[in-house]
C-alpha cells in the first residue's frame, strides 16, 4: 500500500482546513467479504465520503468541499489543517437528520453505513459495547434501509433478503433472494437462502 499525495479541502461551512489521505496503489490482498455486502480490505482502505467539521458543527459531502492544493503525504505543508475522518455510528445517525441529501443514493448510502457500522460490532464481536441508546434507534432506522431499497435492482435485493434475515424474518427473506435473477449473485444468493432456511440470522463471513 503505498500513500499518495494528501489533498488539502475546505470545510464547505466554514472552510476550515482537513487533510485527506489518498492512495498511490492499494489491492484487496487479505479481504473478508461479508454477508450484509461489506468487504474489509486491509492494504485498501475506504475513501472517506462523508464527514464531520467540529469548528462549525457540520456533517459534509467530501465532494463539495473545495479542494486547494495537493501535497507530499509527509510534507509540513498545513499543520493546522485536521485529518479527515470517517464518520462513527453515532455520527451517520446524526448526519441523516441534518444532512442534506440530493437524491435517493445519498440517502441510500447514509442509511446503509448505519448498518454496516452497526453490523461492525458483531464483526468484531464487540457486540455488548452498543449503547441503549443505539439499540432504540435501530429498527426504524433499519425499517427505513428497507424502505429506500428498490425491488427492480439484484443488488439491492441481496441486501435485502440479507437484512430481513439478520432480522429473522427469514420468509421475507427468501421471498426477496429468489427475485433475484442476474446469475452474478447467484452463489452470494444461494449462501445466503442457505442460512435463511436454517433459520440463521447471524451475520457471517461470505465464504463462496
Ligand atoms: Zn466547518
Amino acid at each position: 500500500m503505498l500513500p499518495g499525495k494528501d489533498r488539502i479541502i475546505l470545510c464547505p461551512s466554514c472552510q476550515n482546513q482537513f487533510r485527506q489521505s489518498t492512495l498511490a496503489s492499494g489491492n484487496t490482498l487479505g479481504a473478508t467479504y461479508w454477508t450484509d455486502g461489506k468487504c474489509e480490505t486491509p492494504m485498501l482502505p475506504d475513501s472517506v465520503i462523508v464527514s464531520y467539521c467540529e469548528e462549525c458543527d457540520n456533517f459534509f459531502w467530501v465532494e463539495d468541499a473545495e479542494l486547494i492544493d495537493k501535497v507530499e503525504f509527509d510534507s509540513g505543508k498545513y499543520p493546522d489543517a485536521e485529518l479527515l475522518k470517517e464518520l462513527t455510528l453515532e455520527q451517520y445517525i446524526e448526519a441523516l437528520e441534518k444532512l442534506e441529501v440530493k437524491d435517493d443514493e445519498d440517502a441510500l448510502y447514509l442509511l446503509r453505513q448505519i448498518w454496516w457500522n452497526y453490523n461492525d460490532y458483531y464483526r468484531n464481536d464487540d457486540q455488548e459495547e452498543i449503547s441503549k441508546d443505539i439499540e432504540e434507534h435501530m429498527p426504524a432506522l433499519l425499517e427505513k434501509l428497507l424502505d429506500a431499497l428498490n425491488d427492480n435492482n439484484d443488488e439491492h435485493l441481496i441486501l435485502k433478503g440479507e437484512l430481513f434475515r439478520e432480522l429473522g424474518e427469514f420468509e421475507k427473506a427468501l421471498e426477496q433472494l429468489n427475485k433475484i435473477t442476474d446469475p452474478e449473485y447467484d452463489e452470494v444468493k444461494k449462501y445466503i437462502i442457505d442460512l435463511a432456511e436454517q433459520g440463521i440470522s447471524e451475520l457471517k463471513e461470505l465464504k463462496i
